[in-house]
């Protein structure tokens, strides 16, 4: 017998007809055997309509009432849920996350789980029944308030309970069959994973990826869970997620495991940068005071005749006005001549444990887009990551040529059930 956790995601459980479908999959978990903890996150959109709602009521809503009306919405459905498992016979019952025993420090909106005390889940399973848990929330207890994790906090509450309890395996229920090579949408050609790394798995996240969030997957890193990514919406395998795939496994680590996009950042160019010591320091401090998240970072080689340099770095777009407006604050201070914003660059990163021994990947990644003619910006590199800007309006493209020149193509179209992917 195992133990099993299962979280099903918004879109899985967007209306009483899918409610129903996934109480049935779980009533077949628990009749082959296993005992059975499901989190469930709220219907659909609920959490975005209960923001909406919010809003309209009052611009800046406090903390603690928005955490606490956005909980809500799981209690919805994790109530729903244990109403259709009853319903078909299977004894089940439905817990808050205060009552689940998730504890968590004060911060509403992205409160971090500090401890799990899962007595009560463990006791439904004793007499066996069903648990149901209310992902994306717990309780804090400083101020004896309801907390919420983030959006898509859910996926780290099935894998902080998976560690408590030691279940077996934590499935990640969505809406596409597992992780893919690329993103399907993108680039038809690309594959379901089988097996990856959680160390690829969060440099994928980290690059763009969508399908599961980074701070679960650092959870279930910390505490050696393993994830079974897989789509609610038939019985195909999905991708497990391990702790790592080395020596002992017998498996020979593909060279590279994903090609990931990303949009969503853009860069400034600092131009005109002294060239002494000191300056670098100075303009991420101003960066760092405006809470920017930077990404990629390059200096260019002053030019002899006038001693100064461009430095030129990434980071989120929504970033981006802040980070301008500071550094333009301190212009003088620094001594730079101008700053270019651009927003319209592409990044594209290629993940995979076998590059560490492997020399040839950076001269296939070029060779590849040269041949497509797209024009490289920025480069850097991890152990098991190299990432490139491009222009925005060729990373399609480049992910493409990316993607079939390290033979990642596969024969099949990848089958996209629409969502968005959560
Ligand atoms: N319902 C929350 C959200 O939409 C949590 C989750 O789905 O994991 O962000
Ligand atoms: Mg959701």
């Amino acid at each position: 017998m195992s133990l099993i956790v299962q979280k099903y995601g918004g879109s899985s459980v967007a209306d009483a007809e899918s409610i129903k479908r996934v109480a049935k999959r779980i009533v077949e978990t628990r009749k082959a055997g296993n005992d059975v903890v499901v989190v469930v996150s709220a219907m659909g959109d609920t959490t975005d309509e209960l923001m909406d709602l919010a809003n309209e009521v009052v611009p800046l809503p406090s903390g603690r009432e928005l955490d606490m009306l956005l909980t809500a919405g799981e209690r919805i459905s994790m109530a729903l849920l244990a109403m259709a498992i009853k319903g078909l016979g299977v004894e089940a019952r439905s817990y808050t996350g205060s009552q689940a025993g998730v504890i968590t420090d004060g911060q509403h909106g992205s409160a971090r789980i500090m401890d799990v005390t899962p007595g009560r889940v463990r006791a439904a399973l004793d007499e066996g029944a069903v648990a149901i848990v209310a992902g994306f929330q717990g309780f804090n207890r400083g101020s004896g308030d309801i907390t919420t994790l983030g959006r898509g906090g859910s996926d780290t509450t099935a894998v902080a309970l998976a560690a408590a309890l030691k279940a077996d395996v934590c499935e990640i229920y969505t809406d596409v069959d597992g992780i893919f090579t690329s993103d399907p949408r993108q680039v038809p050609a690309a594959q379901k994973i089988a097996v990856i790394t959680s160390e690829e798995m969060l440099e994928l996240a980290a690059a763009g990826a969508k399908v599961l969030y980074i701070r679960a997957v650092e959870y279930a890193r910390r505490h050696g869970v393993t994830l079974h990514v897989r789509s609610s919406f038939n019985n195909n395998e999905g991708t497990l997620v391990v702790n790592s795939v080395d020596g002992e496994s017998n498996v020979e680590e593909p060279l590279i495991a994903g090609v990931a996009a990303d949009l969503s950042q853009a860069k400034i160019t600092v131009v005109g940068v002294p060239d002494i010591p000191g300056k670098a320091a100075q303009i991420f401090t101003i960066i760092a005071g405006a809470n920017a998240n930077i990404d990629m970072i390059v200096q260019n080689v002053s030019a002899a005749s006038t001693n100064r340099t461009d430095i030129s770095f990434t980071l989120p777009k929504t970033d981006g006005a802040g980070a301008l407006a500071a550094l333009e604050s301190s212009k003088s201070d620094v001594g730079f001549e101008n700053l270019i914003y651009d927003d319209q660059i592409g990044k594209l990163s290629l993940v995979g444990a076998g590059m560490r021994t492997n020399a040839g990947v950076s001269a296939t990644l070029f060779t590849s887009l040269y041949e497509a003619g797209i024009n490289i910006e920025m480069i850097s590199t991890s152990e098991i990551r190299i990432s490139v800007v491009t222009r925005a309006d060729t990373l399609t493209e480049a992910v493409r040529v990316v993607h079939t020149a390290f033979g990642l193509d596969g024969e099949t179209e990848a089958v996209v059930h629409g969502g968005t992917g959560r």
